[in-house]
């Protein structure tokens, strides 16, 4: 394919990239919330649009099946940015990973005795990292989603999660008790294309990190 491949996957990050796209000139015509097609053109010949599953976003840059792409900072930490430049924060789909436990757990107490905590997460090797760093002890149990209800249910002692708002916390008698890392969306984009399709994928770059200004 000649022309230019983007990944994006669908919910927050479509919507937060759309205006970022129509910086570039690019406006997809369909929206993937109401459309079934997981390949969406766009007004330009030469670009289109691929749906992607948010954590599936770098594999599809990685192997050149698109050539940019939007992904989350949770999502690429976990993933690791093997093939991929990362050359701009979008500053979208902002949010905080977060250690949360149940409402009237003593987590500082459990840390202090040197208790082994069970943690439930999305994010198995950032959550390792983070802890090792504390010397905290843990077990991961590894969710897909829904990380809220582990500690309700009996799985976990707490989460790794992300948090906007803190609004599905509250709801659920949970509260954050560390910070672990600000998370925002970056463009990705294969290293091979940045070579081979430089002449239509430079300005597109240059006017997304104008919009992002
Ligand atoms: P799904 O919700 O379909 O299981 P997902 O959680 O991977 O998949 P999204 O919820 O669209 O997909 O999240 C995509 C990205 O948006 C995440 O990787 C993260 O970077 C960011 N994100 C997730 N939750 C929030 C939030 N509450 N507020 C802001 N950004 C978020
Ligand atoms: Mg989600």
């Amino acid at each position: 394919m000649n022309g230019i491949t983007i990944a994006l996957s669908k919910g927050r990050i479509f919507e937060e990239t759309l205006p970022l796209l129509a910086a570039a000139g690019i406006v997809p015509s369909e929206n993937p919330e109401t459309s079934r097609k997981l390949i969406i053109p766009t007004n330009r010949a030469d670009v289109r649009v691929v749906i992607v599953r948010a954590t599936d976003a770098p594999t599809y840059v990685q192997y050149g099946a698109a050539d940019i792409g939007v992904a989350g900072k949770d999502v690429l930490l976990e993933h690791g940015g093997d093939g991929l430049y990362q050359p701009l924060d979008l500053k979208i789909a902002k949010c905080r990973m977060m250690v949360a436990i149940p409402e009237g757990f003593d987590y500082a107490h459990a840390v202090r005795q040197g208790a082994r905590l069970k943690v439930a997460t999305k994010y198995i090797n950032t959550a390792r990292e983070h802890f090792a760093a504390k010397g905290v002890h843990v077990d991961l149990i590894k969710l897909y989603g829904s990380m809220e209800l582990a500690p309700l249910a009996g799985l976990a002692d707490a989460i790794v999660d992300l948090v906007s708002t803190g609004g599905t916390l509250k709801a659920n008698k949970l509260v954050a008790v560390e910070h672990i890392l600000d998370i925002s969306s970056r463009l990705i984009v294969n290293q091979a294309a940045l070579k081979l399709k430089r002449e239509t994928l430079a300005p597109i770059l240059e006017a997304f990190a104008q919009a992002v200004k």
